[in-house]
């Protein structure tokens, strides 16, 4: 039976992509080696064997932390129940969701009705379910030196792209001539920490490209 180390679970509406605004169960995996220096889940960077609790002393922690717990996809639903979620949707993020076999617990969870969506950095291979919809924001040049993969650039149903600066979008360049000349999905820009500038070149770029503007609404409206 596969488990997860999860860091947190809790159902809120979608802020960004393609889903923005629909009602879902996010469950974020523990670890991540990417080190983009932005990262705003830093806390989930290290899977550190000190700091593994039960399901219930995490999910009553108030604040973000490094604790997680480990749950297989049949206690997950089981924690889903307990709480009262009631969204259709299950956006697995992290840390790097990728570190793992996605396969038994995307499958398991579409077997079960839900629609399941990963969040990825395209820098590890992705196995999970052929139905589940794969975001990937690709991290390119990040200190932990991995590199952006081909196939998960051909496996993504959307490329979502944080941008500050000019050369943000040079990366992004960088990392779709991967896909040669195949089909591109929906691409989208998502200023980084809605900064007036990193916003305005967002809405230029995306108008002189044809691209889609993300924005993080959940922060907007203060939501999780
Ligand atoms: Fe943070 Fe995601 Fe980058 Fe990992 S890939 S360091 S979780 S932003």
């Amino acid at each position: 039976m596969s488990s997860y180390k999860i860091n947190e679970v809790f159902e809120s509406l979608q802020g960004e992509g393609s889903y923005t605004g629909l009602p879902s169960i996010f469950v974020r995996l523990q670890g991540c080696p990417v080190g983009c220096p932005w990262c705003d889940t830093q806390h989930t960077w290290t899977v550190d064997p000190d700091f593994e609790k039960t399901s219930d002393s995490v999910m009553a922690e108030k604040q973000e932390s490094n604790s997680w717990f480990e749950h297989s996809t049949e206690q997950l639903l089981d924690l889903f129940n307990r709480n009262g979620y009631v969204a259709k949707h299950i956006v697995i993020t992290g840390g790097e969701p990728c570190l793992y076999d996605l396969t038994p617990i995307t499958s398991q969870l579409i077997e079960k009705g839900y629609s399941v969506q990963i969040e990825t950095s395209g820098t590890y291979e992705i196995l999970a379910h052929q139905d589940t919809w794969v975001t990937v924001s690709p991290k390119v040049n990040m200190p932990g030196g991995k590199h952006v993969l081909v196939s998960a650039m051909q496996r993504a149903n959307e490329i979502k792209h944080p941008v500050a600066m000019e050369k943000h979008i040079e990366e992004l360049d960088s990392v779709l001539l991967l896909l040669g000349d195949s089909p591109k999905p929906n691409i989208y820009l998502q200023p980084i920490s809605q900064q007036k500038r990193a916003t305005e070149l967002a809405i230029k770029t995306c108008i002189a490209r044809n691209w889609r503007l993300s924005l993080q609404t959940h922060k907007f409206i203060g939501i999780e």
